[in-house]
């Protein structure tokens, strides 16, 4: 059974032939992902629709002819000013992103979130998602100001609080903003005591002890079961594009590492290098459709079926059968996502 865990299924015109090329293919599970209110709307009721056509284990049904598509709920960092001018203010933003989720039980993350600093601001005037360019002579940390990072952060951390009111864990968005990624994570964890030491009661504010924002003191607990069964942030960092480095970072705050097509691209190396490395029961395997899709057909419209290349060409690079990655990666969704 193969998973894709991140596709945008309402992004694309036809999705039964996405979903009938995907079943052929071997996909079992496709995780659709909002990127905004409107679009987490969406998300649910595709997940609704399909759930009724496509679940059902029906009479001579094996568990391997089911199919399912789960939803995630949430506001891309760059779709965030655009949610609070449609719907009046990020808490009512979050109110309806909640009231969402709560709506279905095919709901099993909070995401897309997190931080995008590639683009000069989130005007949804000047926003067209993944295809920002930084001008020439100018680093991406340049052309995104203060005041838009301090609200990408907001953003992001309200996220983050809801995925952990609801149990659910975060699909991470990152782009040139890793540092603060870990920081906000590593904090959200630290500052969460009475989550870590497995008690519900609530620390007063003013007896929280505040604590310096230390990347390189990120708390050492590999176990995300541990996280899981405690309340802390857990998650995954979707269509992975850093170095080693970041990824031991990633590992080390108990994140699950999602690769898509880049991980094929001959120009992403690094990205490559952490596929290599990442333990085998940290490891994920999307699509990103309609976006980014793997060699040899990188540039043209991706869909959930392309999984399987990203998978084939994983299996490749650490020289292990294709199956393994299949059980890997199928084993890594049910448990992070708690579904069967
Ligand atoms: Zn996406």
């Amino acid at each position: 059974m193969f998973v894709d865990t991140h596709a945008h299924l309402d992004f694309c015109d036809d999705i039964d032939d996405w979903i009938e090329r995907a079943k052929e293919a071997g996909v079992r599970k496709i995780i659709n992902v909002g990127t905004s209110i409107e679009a987490s709307k969406k998300s649910v009721e595709i997940a609704e629709k399909y759930s009724e056509n496509g679940s059902r284990i029906k009479f001579g049904m094996t568990k391997e002819d089911d199919f399912q598509i789960f939803a995630s709920v949430g506001i891309h960092p760059q779709d965030g000013k655009g949610d609070v001018k449609k719907f009046g203010s990020l808490l009512h933003c979050f109110e309806t992103l909640k009231q969402i989720a709560e709506s279905s039980k095919k709901v099993v993350a909070v995401g897309e979130t997190g931080l995008d600093y590639y683009l000069k601001t989130t005007d949804p005037s000047t926003h067209s998602m993944n295809s920002g360019q930084a001008n020439s002579g100018q680093t991406a940390r340049q052309l995104t100001t203060d005041k838009e990072r301090e609200f990408q952060r907001k953003l992001f951390t309200e996220q983050i609080k809801l995925a952990r009111e609801l149990n659910l864990p975060i699909l991470v968005h990152c782009r040139n903003a890793w540092d603060e990624i870990f920081e906000i994570i590593s904090n959200e964890h630290d500052s969460h005591p009475e989550f870590i030491s497995g008690t519900k009661k609530k620390i007063p504010k003013q007896n929280q002890i505040p604590k310096p924002i230390r990347v390189d003191k990120i708390r050492q607990v590999r176990d995300d079961m541990v996280r899981n069964d405690r309340g802390g942030v857990r998650g995954l960092f979707h269509s992975w594009t850093g170095d080693w480095e970041a990824a031991k970072k990633a590992l080390d705050l108990g994140f699950y590492i999602s690769f898509s097509g880049i991980v094929t691209f001959k120009n992403a190396p690094k990205v490559a290098e952490v596929a290599k490395k990442v333990p085998l029961d940290r490891m994920l395997v999307e699509t990103d459709s309609p976006f980014l899709s793997p060699e040899p057909y990188r540039g043209m419209e991706n869909e959930p079926k392309n999984v399987i290349i990203t998978a084939q060409f994983l299996a490749k690079l650490r020289d292990i059968p294709l199956d393994t990655i299949e059980d890997a990666t199928s084993r890594n969704t049910q448990r992070l996502f708690n579904i069967q």
